[in-house]
């Protein structure tokens, strides 16, 4: 079966020619598990294609990726964590998020 290189899809089902990147204030880091990112059909591939400021890191909760941390600890970003909110407590689940003017940012 062959796949376009750039979205991996079968090769007839290829929506590069559609594909647009968004101008957005937000970014996106990905912590993956493996390297589920490269699979056709991740969401966070798709995130990746469309909005420019995505970045991907294998997670590892000993060893943590340094260049992840220096991002997550940059001020020009405020990080939010997408999670489903059943499985978080109730004080940690943020709906609206306000992000303070100074940074102006949102890396979620
Ligand atoms: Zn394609």
């Amino acid at each position: 079966m062959e796949r376009c290189k750039h979205c991996m899809l079968v090769t007839r089902l290829c929506v590069c020619r559609e594909r647009k990147t968004l101008t957005t204030n937000a970014g996106f880091l990905l912590v993956m598990y493996d390297d589920e990112v490269l699979k056709p059909s991740n969401t966070g591939r798709l995130i990746a294609d469309v909005v420019e400021d995505t970045f991907a890191y294998i997670w590892s909760r000993t060893e943590p990726n340094q260049e992840m941390l220096d991002l997550l600890a940059d001020p020009k970003w405020f990080p939010i964590v997408i999670f489903p909110a059943q499985y978080a407590a109730p004080e940690r689940v943020v709906s609206e998020p306000s992000v303070p003017e100074a940074k102006g940012r949102c890396l979620s």
